[in-house]
């Protein structure tokens, strides 16, 4: 018979990675918790017009990346490709401005038709954050800094942040014109992609990956020429506010995004240990959007990480978080494992967390599960200690052994937490 396989694109995340997840979800929860963000879930499907009219029909994303499907009820319905779209269909239709700005995030899959390779799949995942209902650019230097926080506090490194402004839709249609004069004498050149989006979207150009049309748009006009004061003056302050927090970036001016409802402040966070899809954050000012969907005029900025990518680096990093587990509970011998079962509901009613070897295996071979599994610390029990009502404790890290009677070893958990922490914390027992 042939075997059902995961779609391709798809992947399963499987136990042994699924810990970077829960690591990576706790501490940005952390971190936007700190900053009063709030949790927002909207559905994985919507109209499909949604998507066109939030993201732009000249997109890659829409023009090609959308997965779109007829319902039972003959309604165009597509799997979100990207979280704002929702976020924003959302807060417009609860009226969400009436509280004021707006700090909201979200996490979950999202979906593109794309070539899958490392870092690029179909079904992916995003962490994002909008900021909805203001303009100052001290919203823009928040989220940028909780984005590099939640970087930081996962130990990644060699991260680059690039900046950019793309102004407002006046400094960018006139930007846009000069950019087709420049481009226009070279137009047989350029990829077919690019030759394409000379008229409808010219301004993607600009990070397409061809090498011929990169040398082509290497002398093309900056968009920063093209700035109004307004929009000068946001970017400014921007960047002052920035040098403020001590965050350091870089301009480039070629930086645009694939969305055409973004204005002002565009960014990426970029690093050098991830090859080809070397973006795992990108965001920007998108205060066109709001009004565009229907809803009041709204400024608003954001951005998303793609959580796969972060995944690959704290892999690569071995930043593994530790494991979670206080004791493994060996036993063998009818009595003692019934003891064992009952132990370790007691204990996790103590809010410790413990697995019970359920094998009846001999020791030996139990005794070197509870090494690989990361606990803190064994309770072993066999034929002795179930007798006497007893149960050995021995910490996994220097071999040193304690007896205790069952009923002690529950009334004594404070001090046998303490020492768990103790245990952890003084060294590099790490999960598998
Ligand atoms: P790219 O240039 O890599 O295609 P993008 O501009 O299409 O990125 P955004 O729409 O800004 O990406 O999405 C934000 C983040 O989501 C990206 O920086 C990336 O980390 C992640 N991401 C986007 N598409 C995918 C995908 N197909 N698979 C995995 N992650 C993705
Ligand atoms: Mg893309």
């Amino acid at each position: 018979m042939e075997l059902i396989q995961a779609i391709r694109g798809t992947r399963d995340i499987l136990p042994d990675e699924v810990g970077y997840w829960q690591w990576v979800e706790s501490i940005a929860r952390t971190i936007l918790c700190k900053a009063n963000y709030l949790e927002i879930r909207t559905p994985i499907f919507e109209q499909t017009s949604l998507f066109e009219r939030g993201i732009g029909e000249a997109t890659d994303v829409v023009g090609k990346e959308m997965y779109t499907f007829s319902d039972r009820g003959d309604r165009s319905i597509t799997l979100r490709p990207e979280g704002t779209a929702g976020v924003v269909r959302s807060y417009i239709e609860n009226k969400l401005h009436v509280g004021g700005v707006q700090r909201l995030w979200y996490t979950g899959p999202m979906f593109r038709y794309e070539r899958p390779q490392a870092g690029r799949q179909r079904q992916f995942h995003q962490l994002g954050v909008e900021v909805l209902g203001s303009n100052n650019p001290r919203a823009d230097v928040e989220v940028i800094a909780i984005a590099t926080d939640i970087l930081q506090a996962l130990g990644l490194k060699n991260l680059r942040l690039d900046l950019n402004s793309v102004g407002d839709l006046e400094d960018r249609g006139r930007y846009r014109q000069a950019l087709i004069d420049y481009l226009t004498p070279y137009k047989d050149e350029l990829d077919a992609d690019s030759q394409d989006r000379l008229s409808r979207n010219p301004l993607r150009i600009l990070d397409s990956k061809d090498r011929r049309t990169q040398e082509i748009t290497q002398n093309a006009p900056s968009i920063i020429d093209y700035l109004g004061e307004k929009s000068r003056t946001h970017f400014d302050k921007v960047q002052q506010l920035l040098a403020g927090l001590g965050i350091s970036y870089s301009l480039n001016p070629r930086l645009v995004r694939g969305l055409d409802y973004y204005t002002h402040t565009a960014f990426e966070i970029i690093s050098d240990d991830l090859g080809a899809q070397a973006t795992v954050c990108g965001g920007g000012r998108y205060d066109g959007l709001v009004q565009e969907l229907g809803g009041p005029d709204t400024p608003a900025i954001g951005w998303a990480m793609g959580l796969e990518r972060l995944i690959l680096l704290l892999q690569q990093l071995q930043n593994l978080p530790q494991s979670e587990l206080d004791f493994y509970i060996v036993s063998r011998g009818e009595l003692a494992e019934s003891q064992a079962t009952i132990l370790a509901q007691k204990l996790r009613n103590a809010e410790f967390s413990v697995e019970v070897d359920l094998s009846g295996s001999a020791f030996g071979k139990q005794f070197k599960r509870a090494d690989r599994s990361g606990a803190v610390a064994c309770l072993v029990l066999g034929d002795a200690e179930a007798e006497n009502q007893t149960v050995n404790l021995k910490w996994l890290k220097t071999g040193e052994q304690n007896q205790f009677s069952q009923s002690d070893l529950l009334t004594q958990t404070e001090e046998i937490r303490s020492k768990i922490q103790a245990s952890r914390s003084s060294g590099t027992t790490m999960s598998q």
